[in-house]
């Protein structure tokens, strides 16, 4: 039987209760499937361990990151956990593992489920699609030293390179390629957000897409710019299969695109590399929240769908991306019923309530 090691940081705030609900689903499929074996292995970096310790992720920890076989992270960021200069701890872990293990493919599933309420008029038509963020530089570069302030005059610098633009944009593709059948309207698409009118930087991005996308004929390319995008995104959301872009883009239409689909209680992501990835749920710690038992664990039991659909490819598995479709429908019925769901979606029930819904779910579909 294949054995995997996934490196779990259950992290602060709601972290660990909704990481428990993802853990249940995960051990649950694994058993039924009965054909590959998940090592959990807890990591306990965080804003708490900071706050403890001075350190959010020791270097034992991160070494325990760098050889497992894929990561499961709740939630990192407590308010308090800063440096001396206000930036906030959390980038010690998130950052570091994006950088160093090159998790360079932001990835944000954006899909409407039935049963649940969205905010927009033409839910109807359904919403299913995925935003690609540029996870390592753009804009947010400067983080890394690009930064300059002086008389007066703040100023960051926008990095986009051939290579880091080719990759984002091949992996947009090839996601395209696979998600065949599943947009909204039937049509492959990738879509460029940028600012290619205004910035050169912008514009080279989108020269080095159009080779790219030379590459595969049979997707359909797409060009828009980013504030027409979230204009789009509200107006006509089914329209659209992938968007690629550069960081700092991709990052806030990620979390207005969430806000479509019901809200952050329910959108997953991943951080994605050729060898390392990181799979979490979009929102945060949510400290004002935690402890109570009501944070919506959906977010997180989706991404570990996510990861194990990530395993299954790298390993050619195929009963763990089965695996991982089998999350997704459990997750999508009990959405679907609608009798189980936390608060943020208009339901009672409490965070274990949901996991245990979700395995319910799956064992009924067995
Ligand atoms: P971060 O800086 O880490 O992104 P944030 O301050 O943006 O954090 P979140 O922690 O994501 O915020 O929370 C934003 C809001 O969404 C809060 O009101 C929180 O209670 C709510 N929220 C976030 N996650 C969930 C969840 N899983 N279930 C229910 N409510 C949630
Ligand atoms: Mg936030």
């Amino acid at each position: 039987m294949s054995r995997y090691n996934i490196s779990v940081l259950a992290g602060d705030g709601i972290g660990p209760e909704v990481t428990e609900e993802a853990l249940k689903v995960l051990r649950a499929v694994q058993q039924m499937h009965g054909t590959f074996d998940l090592e959990f292995e807890n990591n306990g970096a965080s804003s708490g361990q900071f706050l403890k310790m001075g350190k959010a992720m020791t270097e034992e920890q991160f070494a325990q990151c760098k050889s497992a076989d894929a990561m499961l992270m709740g939630a990192i960021g407590l308010f308090e956990a800063r440096h001396q200069d206000g930036r906030e701890v959390n980038g010690d872990v998130i950052f570091r593992l994006r950088f160093d293990l090159d998790l360079y493919a932001g990835v944000r599933p954006v899909k409407l489920y039935e049963g649940v309420p969205g905010p927009l008029r033409d839910q109807g038509k359904g919403i299913d699609y995925v935003v690609v963020r540029e996870n390592i530089e753009g804009l947010y570069a400067s983080r890394t030293g690009g930064c300059n302030v002086r008389d007066e005059i703040a100023t960051d610098t926008i990095i986009i390179t051939k290579t880091g633009t080719k990759k984002i944009v091949d992996y947009a593709f090839r996601l395209a390629c696979k998600r065949q059948g599943r947009p909204v309207d039937g049509k492959s698409m990738v879509t460029c957000v940028d600012k290619a009118n205004v910035l050169s930087s912008y514009a080279y991005f989108r020269k080095i897409y159009d080779e790219v996308a030379a590459n595969y004929p049979g997707i359909e390319k797409d060009y828009a710019y980013v504030d027409a995008m979230a204009f789009y995104q509200v107006i006509q959301p089914s329209q659209y299969d992938v968007l690629v872009a550069e960081n700092m883009f991709a990052d806030i239409l990620s979390d207005l695109s969430s806000a479509t689909i019901g809200g952050l209680g329910l959108a997953p992501s991943g951080d994605i590399g050729d060898r390392h990835a990181m799979f979490q749920p979009s929102h945060g710690s949510a400290p004002g929240i935690a402890g109570k038992q009501i944070a919506n664990p959906i977010a997180t039991i989706l991404s570990g769908g996510m990861m194990l659909d990530w395993l299954g490819e790298q390993h050619q598995d195929n009963s763990l991306i089965q695996a991982g479709k089998d999350i997704e429908a459990a997750v999508a019925a009990v959405l679907k019923e609608g009798i189980i769901r936390t608060g943020d979606i208009g339901g009672k029930s409490s965070t274990s309530e949901v996991g245990d819904a979700v395995v319910r779910e799956l064992i009924n579909q067995h």
